[in-house]
């Protein structure tokens, strides 16, 4: 096979398909005209093509010899973001954006599998394309429940992002947690509203909510296992109307992500200290906590073979395997928790080009150049883990 060859060939293709798919963005569990595309490109190719939910799409690949099953994952969904880049490809429709990237991997996907059909006769096992709806919303859980890792099983599953933290052309790749777990909270706080010229007959929800405010600094210096990333975000901070009332409630919203395996002990701790302070200030209240995504954690073994593979492919200068974990979460985990698996970022800044914004901005766009060595990343870690 010469890769690079092929892969020249179908660049224009690559591109043609990014653009395509950029310009028609579409929101989870929505992506009705992205779904339609893929799954007549994969029926196009000869693949065994099935649906699972409305909109994802799993396509089989059967090599010509027995082997071992590998899945490959891309996402497929875009953010309702309104596109400020200026691109001659922009967003069609009003408030959505591809702002994180997943055209460029269903692009790449798709080429991948033009690319590994091709070779179909020279492949030990079984490649399976799984293209998924909703990553923004967590949605690999539904697609597990509806049976996406059933038929085939895979033996291992591989799963990319493009990434805007990092250099144009260069991988990230580490063992162990990658992306953090992140679990959203909701604390509402009850005291007793009144005037504000008498807080002393009134309990003042506000002044709780400030102390909980302060437990949570108090957990990182205090409690946090400084070796153990955890990061609590406040993003919501509400109550009270007016000057001189003193509210009956106020509201504390955000986030506990952990890179590391120790996170219902953080919760639990949290929920000790904000028990504690509420019950110093009188006060009542309700706490909730909603699983957004659980740790992403490479598979060693996998990680390496994606290390070694980046090496061979892009270079060893291209290859950066510290400080790659992030606190972003990645439903990706969903996946990594039946099926062993390894997930590793491909840069895509670059300042000159105006490709280094962050992921989910209104001017988040990927280096297209970087494309066909993406598609030459993912097409090497197959043969490689095949065996071909
Ligand atoms: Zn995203
Ligand atoms: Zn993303």
């Amino acid at each position: 096979m010469d890769l690079k060859k092929e892969i020249a060939a179908l660049t224009p293709e690559l591109i043609e398909l990014r653009r395509d798919f950029h310009r028609h963005p579409e929101i989870g569990k929505q992506e009705f005209r992205t779904a339609q595309i893929i799954e007549d490109y994969l029926n196009n190719l000869g693949l065994d093509v099935h649906r699972c939910l409305e909109t994802g799409i799993i396509g089989v690949l059967k090599g010509g010899r027995p082997g071992k099953t590998l899945m490959l994952r891309s996402d497929i969904d875009a953010l309702p973001v309104e596109e400020m880049t200026g691109l001659p490809f922009a967003s069609e429709n009003p408030g959505l954006m591809h702002a994180c990237g997943h055209d460029g991997h269903m692009s790449v996907m798709l080429i991948v599998a033009k690319i590994l059909t091709a070779h179909r006769d020279e492949i030990p096992g079984t490649i399976v394309f799984l293209f998924q709806p909703n990553e923004e919303d967590a949605g690999a859980e539904d697609m597990i429940q509806a049976g996406a890792l059933d038929n085939p099983k895979p033996d291992v599953i591989l799963g990319m992002h493009l990434w805007s933290y990092l250099p144009s052309g260069s991988i990230g790749i580490i063992p162990g947690p990658i992306m953090a777990s992140s679990y959203y909270f909701k604390l509402t706080i009850t005291g007793q509203g009144g005037h504000g010229g008498a807080p002393h007959a009134c309990i003042n929800p506000i002044d709780c909510g400030v102390h909980v405010w302060q437990a949570f600094q108090a957990y990182h210096t205090l409690e946090n296992n400084s070796l153990h990333p955890t990061t609590i975000t406040v993003g919501k901070f509400q109550g009270g109307q007016y000057n001189i009332v003193i509210p009956d409630t106020c509201v504390l919203e955000g986030s506990v992500r952990c890179l590391h395996n120790d996170d219902e002990q953080v919760r639990n701790r949290l929920a000790e200290m904000i028990d504690g302070v509420c019950k110093t200030y009188r006060c009542t209240y309700e706490l909730e906590f909603k699983c957004g995504n659980t740790l992403l954690d490479n598979d060693p073994q996998i990680a390496e073979m994606i290390r070694e593979t980046g090496v061979e492919v892009l270079g060893a200068d291209k290859v950066i395997s510290k400080d790659v974990g992030v606190m972003i979460g990645e439903d990706f985990a969903e996946f990594t928790r039946r099926v062993p698996g390894a997930f590793y970022f491909f840069g895509v800044a670059d300042e000159a080009k105006g490709t280094h914004y962050e992921h989910h901005n209104n001017r988040f766009n990927i280096d297209e150049d970087v494309l066909p060595s993406v598609v030459e990343m993912q097409v090497s870690l197959a043969k490689k883990y095949l065996g071909f």
